[in-house]
């Protein structure tokens, strides 16, 4: 070949041809340096035929560059890649972007200089240098990701390079990981699990795509049972991926994983150093990486010879990406499996009905565990029906529940509280003229969270102190909270049960896995009575002490544009009652709503999951939602609110007229306001069979748009 089709990093130059350099091998999926301009681009040869062609003659073709030292990615991972840009309506570098995420991580020397403090003080010392010194204690990374971490400036730390306080310390990127071995601890299976890991077995050792759904109740073992499989990979020498939702509760699987192989597995998240990025990713596409646990980034990594994926909690929502690549990690897992001729082993207690569905018409086979481990029994349930027993002014917990939290604390049991609601309170008022305090760049109240002091925006970050005055009408110390978050109910636990040891658990106090392994670690050691959390709490934890849980609002779900509100309302109630009597003593689950004829608390309360379903079933199948048919938005967005509509007024004024096909809109989106941009969206609802994305680029690819207009094409939406 002396001419290569390449699939480029540069966005509005996705494809360009260049000419093989005299003495360079290159094959498709071969990555690349070429110049572009002044400037050189990463890119990715192709085949030829898969790509546009391009009208440049070959006499005028420049060079590429060099061919980068790393494996070409295999013909697997580049169907993939083609199939996620389709099937998503993303550009397809995008998607390869993520392949590549480490950037230049397969670039360069095998070495890489970090530094840390070596115990010296600088001759001059400066607040912002103490500053730094006190903030990097225990830290080793390279000067970038330290002046990030102490929040100052690269040339302050350069500065104390200079002057022997921070000591370089050289890392080997190559260096090998801890090898895990199938048979170190194998363990005693139950009568129900054996089968089923016995089936998972079979399923690796046949090197054929299967996919495979794990219905297993809370509690069952699911994860002794999936490790079967992940040993028979490993006897085979293949590569394992494990997708987790949360990659902060991967404390309790690590050790699992560490107990049952004799090692850790490499864990992979958006936040890894860049040294153990490189160090990762290379040992990936070498082959050299056993079992890759991660989230869902890791799906698109560059596996040599992957023989297994796990998606744990496959329900989870955290699989879906809404920014970039719209893509829903679970349904690429899947996808990934086919093309990589493997099985797929989707597990969950409450599965989203669209993977039931499947199940149901044999595309996916389903396997189940009926039954908890070790003959421990699913909690009974009790809803708390808050129209007639109503909390005390100024509480939220009703006498019932609040009398059950103090029988366990007698009994030294522990309990536990679930509000899907970060901070003090939901809404901030002005006491004097009701004044409402709202995010400057979205639609959004902020959210009081009185620990760290501050108003926060839980939807851009944006956080200020709690002002002194009201900006509105000038009263001082104004703020009232309206309603309930965690924070609020750990103050009225401590109230109700004074001396109780209450610990709130939210993506706000488990930010790092040091923390997450110290709550679970207090949690075991029964240093914590009562816990108060949001969704974190609700998956992966097991605390055999635990016997009582709480639902504080279970019909906070049901509000708000999510088109699943009835399904993740069962999931997170049914996975929050799943952390309880988990060990020898019993669970009870308290659900407080003001709807308990509503038929997913109906269902809840019976404890009747085919209930639940077969009205959902039958709901969804009415409205045309999946799986019966498919959604997908459209959302216009620019800083200029006039632009975004008038845009959006473009795309409503071109929409096609399909038979299997209704849009609606465009109108505000539920956020119409979001980081700063105006948001319109469009909503559209196929049949199942329509082929919805060739309609949408046909429809949206001839518009043409001022620079600031943004379009997100959102095909499967979880909420809008
Ligand atoms: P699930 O993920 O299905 O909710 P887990 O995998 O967390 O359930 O298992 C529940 C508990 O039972 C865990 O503490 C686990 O270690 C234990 N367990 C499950 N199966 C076995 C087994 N075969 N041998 C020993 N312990 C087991
Ligand atoms: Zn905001």
């Amino acid at each position: 070949m002396n001419r290569a089709r390449i699939l480029t990093f540069n966005a509005a130059l996705p494809v360009l041809d260049y000419r093989v350099p005299e003495g360079t091998n290159v094959v498709p999926g071969s990555v690349v340096v070429a110049p572009l301009g002044p400037r050189e681009i990463l890119g990715i040869v192709w085949e030829e035929d898969r790509l546009p062609a391009q009208s440049v003659p070959d006499a005028k073709l420049r060079p590429f560059r060099e061919v980068l030292p790393v494996p070409p990615l295999r013909p697997e991972l580049r169907r993939l890649i083609e199939w996620t840009a389709d099937y998503y309506c993303a550009p397809m570098n995008s998607v390869a972007r993520m392949v590549l995420s480490s950037g230049g991580a397969m670039r360069g020397p095998s070495t890489t200089t970090e530094y840390r403090l070596s115990g010296g003080m600088p001759e001059r010392m400066t607040p912002k240098r103490e500053a730094a010194i006190a903030a990097l204690e225990g830290e080793q990374a390279t000067i970038r990701e330290l002046a990030e971490l102490a929040g100052v400036s690269d040339g302050v730390l350069r500065g104390l390079v200079n002057q022997g306080v921070l000591e370089p310390v050289v890392v080997d990127i190559d260096r090998p990981y801890p090898r895990a071995h199938a048979d170190h601890a194998e363990p005693i299976l139950s009568a129900g699990q054996k089968p089923v890991a016995d089936e998972l077995v079979t399923a690796v050792e046949a090197e054929e795509f299967a996919p495979i759904l794990l219905d297993g109740v809370t509690g069952s073992g699911k994860t002794e049972t999936y490790f079967e499989p992940v040993a028979a990979a490993l006897r085979k020498d293949r590569q394992v991926l494990v997708l987790l939702p949360e990659i902060a509760l991967t404390e309790n699987f690590l050790r699992r994983f560490e107990d049952r192989f004799g090692a850790a597995p490499i864990v992979w998240h958006s936040s890894l150093k860049s040294t153990e990025r490189r160090r990762a990713w290379r040992a990936i596409s070498t082959g050299e990486a056993q079992v890759v646990v991660g989230a869902r980034s890791a799906l698109f990594l560059p596996y040599a010879n992957l023989g297994l994926i796990v998606v744990d909690e496959a329900h989870e929502v955290s699989f879906k990406q809404d920014d970039g690549v719209r893509y829903n990690a679970r349904d690429v897992a899947v996808m990934r499996g086919r093309f990589e001729k493997i099985p797929v082993v989707l597990a969950s207690a409450t599965p989203a009905l669209e993977s039931l569905q499947m199940a149901e018409s044999g595309i996916y086979r389903k396997l189940d565990l009926p039954s908890r481990y070790g003959g421990a029994e699913l909690p009974t349930i009790k809803l708390i029906n808050l129209t007639e027993e109503k909390p005390d002014r100024g509480r939220w917990l009703a006498p019932s529940l609040a009398r059950e939290l103090f029988v366990r604390l007698e009994k030294g049991e522990q309990s536990l509280l679930f509000l899907n609601r970060r901070g003090y309170a939901p809404l901030t008022l002005c006491r004097n003229c009701g004044h409402r305090f709202q995010c400057a760049n979205c639609s959004a109240w902020l959210v009081e969270h009185r620990f760290s002091r501050k108003l926060a925006c839980h939807h851009c970050g944006h956080e200020e102190p709690p002002p002194p005055a009201c900006p509105e009408c000038g009263e001082v110390d104004c703020l009232v909270p309206c309603g309930p978050g965690v924070e609020r109910i750990a103050d009225e636990v401590a109230e109700i049960l004074p001396g109780a040891r209450v610990a709130v658990v939210t993506s706000d106090t488990l930010n790092s896995p040091e923390k997450a392994a110290e709550f679970v670690a207090q949690a075991e050691a029964k240093a914590i009575d009562v816990i108060v959390g949001t969704q974190l709490v609700t998956k992966g934890f097991h605390f055999p002490e635990l016997t009582l849980v709480g639902v504080v609002d279970a019909d906070l779900g049901l509000e708000g544009g999510d088109l699943r509100a009835a399904e993740r309302t069962y999931q997170q109630v049914a996975q929050v009652a799943g952390r309880a009597g988990r060990g020898a003593k019993p669970g009870e689950v308290h659900i407080q709503t003001r709807h308990p004829d509503a038929p997913v608390i109906e269902a809840l309360a019976a404890g009747d999951r085919d209930a639940f379903y077969e009205a959902e079933t039958e709901a969804r199948r009415h409205a045309g939602a999946p799986p019966f048919g498919r959604w997908a938005a459209i959302i216009v967005s620019s800083e200029d609110e006039a632009e975004a509509r008038d845009a959006a007024r473009v795309i409503g004024g071109t929409q096609p007229r399909l038979d299997d096909i209704m849009i609606l809109g465009p109108a505000p989106a539920p956020m119409a306001l979001l980081r700063g941009r105006f948001r319109y969206r469009l909503l559209i609802n196929a049949r199942r069979s329509a082929r919805v994305q060739d309609a949408i680029r046909q429809w949206l690819d001839p518009l043409d748009f001022p620079r600031g207009v943004r379009i997100a094409i959102d095909i499967d939406p979880y909420s809008f």
